[in-house]
């Protein structure tokens, strides 16, 4: 069921939950800022998910609310996640959902990470 991106962070929600170890992931990285483990339901052969530790809702709540130190941090994470990841010649995707239209179904920011295939149309036509 896609997220209302406008509502207030739950903090019992799904990647709250891996980031307090309650529900296990398969990490592939983790630092100060950001956790990135692989997609429970993969859509590509290499599909990972960049999650910062703070409680952010979506990219919208992440970019006007986080302090700079925080985004410069999960980005710069987002881009080691790939490059640690062998991504970077065959090159990769990031896309982040954010709100109904979107269809964002956990209400904490993630990008994902896919590759390991032509990845097709950026969107469904
Ligand atoms: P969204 O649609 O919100 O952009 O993406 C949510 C993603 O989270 C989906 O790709 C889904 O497979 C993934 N996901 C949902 N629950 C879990 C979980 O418990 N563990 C992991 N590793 N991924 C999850």
């Amino acid at each position: 069921m896609p997220i209302d991106a406008t509502l207030p962070y739950d903090p019992d929600n799904i990647f709250a939950k891996i980031l307090r170890g309650e529900i296990p992931s398969k990490t592939v990285y983790e630092d100060e800022h950001a956790l990135a483990f692989h997609d429970v339901n993969p859509q590509a052969p290499q599909h990972i998910l960049v999650i910062p530790k703070g409680a952010y809702v979506s990219w919208d709540d992440f970019s006007a609310h986080a302090p700079d130190a925080e985004i410069a941090g999960f980005v710069r994470a987002v881009g080691t996640v790939a490059r640690n990841a062998g991504m970077v010649a065959e090159g990769y995707r990031l896309l982040a959902n954010i709100g109904q239209q979107s269809g964002q179904e956990v209400p904490h920011l993630h990008v994902h990470i896919f590759a390991g295939k032509p990845l097709g149309p950026m969107l469904v036509r």
